[in-house]
Order: structure tokens, then C-alpha cells, then sequence
């Protein structure tokens, strides 16, 4: 017997489909900031100034507008603790980020300057931002960074799309092949991320 093809007709629906819902943008952010903040609360060296690059003014306006948890421990920080120096990179990859964001507003700028800081952490960029898998991390770049987002469609590793962008820029060129589908080293630029959140091994390591 021979099975006719499917038409485009017959996949026909007989009722107009309902949108998905649009993310709830303040539960996003939300989640985003909750998760850095509770991060950098608990580092056990660093203040959250230099953890994340901000002031503490800039600290508590984050806290009060989308992690009020964190509002007390925020006031608690000392009033004048140093956010460190910038690395050498630091600054070009913080006004890159600027340049890519959504609107211009005080989130992106703060993010910018929160990942800067965070892509000089040893880990994965999702785990040293406070997430607690990648997709947290790819729902944060859509919301505030989509032109990074089309930018980056291949699915780079964050750091790595980061600092080939600011090496073309600078006409410098890393790649060990013009094209990613014969090099060496994609596994290094676009393999998997796999691992648990800092939180979970820092919670393992005191015994938890
Ligand atoms: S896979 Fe190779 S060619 Fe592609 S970005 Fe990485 S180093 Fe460059």
C-alpha cells in the first residue's frame, strides 16, 4: 500500500493558534539578579562590591528594584568598600556589552559591568554568575543583550564569543581555522557546560 503524502492542507488547523504568553520580564529579572546577588553574598573572600563590580549605591537600587532580600545585606556593607581594579580586558568587554543592550537602561549597564567582572572566574560564565544551569544565563542575554543573542546563533560559549569579538575588533585573530567546522578546537569554543551550580558545590564542600 502506498501512503499518500501529507499535504500542507492536511496539517491545516481548524482554529487560529493562541501566542505563547510573553516571559513575565520582572519574575526574569527577578530570577537573574536573586541569583548573582545570593552568589556574591556568599563569597567568602570578596565583598559584593568587588564580586560584581558595583557600588554599593548601585548595590541597593539593584537590591531594592529586584532582589529586596539582599536589601540588608546590601545597607550592611560598609559605605566606602572598594569595588577593585578593572583587568586589562575589563573595560573594553564592559562597553561591548553596553553597546548590545536592550534599551540602555541601568540593568544592562549593571549586567555589563557584572559580567565583565565574572568572565575573569575560572568557570563556566553560567556558574560564576550565580545560575543554576545555562539556560538561566541564555534567558538573561535574551532579555537584555538579543542583539548578542542573534550575534552569537551558533551557540558559542559565552567567554568565548566575548573575547573573539573584542580580538576581531582589535584585528587580532585566535582561531586555529577560518572555519569553526574544521578546527580542532570546537569542543573547546561550543561544547557542552555541563556541572552544578557553585551554590550546590560550595553547599557540598562545608558538608551540606
Ligand atoms: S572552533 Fe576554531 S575557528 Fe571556530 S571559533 Fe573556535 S577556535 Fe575559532
Amino acid at each position: 500500500m502506498v501512503l499518500s503524502q501529507p499535504t500542507s492542507q492536511s496539517f491545516a488547523q481548524p482554529f487560529a493558534q493562541t501566542p505563547a504568553p510573553a516571559p513575565d520580564a520582572s519574575a526574569t529579572d527577578r530570577m537573574i539578579f536573586g541569583r548573582i546577588l545570593a552568589l556574591a553574598a556568599g563569597d567568602p573572600v570578596r565583598s559584593m562590591t568587588r564580586a560584581l563590580a558595583l557600588t554599593k549605591v548601585e548595590l541597593a537600587e539593584l537590591a531594592a528594584r529586584h532582589a529586596p532580600q539582599f536589601a540588608d545585606t546590601v545597607a550592611a556593607l560598609a559605605d566606602r568598600t572598594e569595588f577593585g581594579e578593572d583587568a586589562i580586558e575589563e573595560a573594553d568587554l564592559r562597553a561591548f556589552l553596553v553597546e548590545h543592550g536592550a534599551d540602555g537602561t541601568d540593568e544592562e549597564r549593571w549586567l555589563a559591568a557584572i559580567l565583565a567582572r565574572r568572565s575573569l572566574e575560572p568557570n563556566h560564565l553560567w556558574q560564576d554568575m550565580g545560575f543554576h544551569d545555562r539556560s538561566e544565563l541564555n534567558a538573561m542575554f535574551r532579555r537584555h543583550f538579543p542583539a548578542l543573542v542573534a550575534m552569537n546563533a551558533g551557540d558559542m560559549k559565552w567567554k568565548k564569543f566575548f573575547y573573539r569579538q573584542l580580538c576581531e575588533r582589535e584585528g587580532l585573530v585566535l582561531c586555529k581555522s577560518p572555519n569553526c567546522e574544521v578546527c580542532d578546537d570546537v569542543e573547546v569554543c561550543f561544547g557542552e557546560e555541563a556541572g552544578d551550580p557553585l551554590s550546590t558545590l560550595s553547599r557540598l564542600a562545608r558538608g551540606g
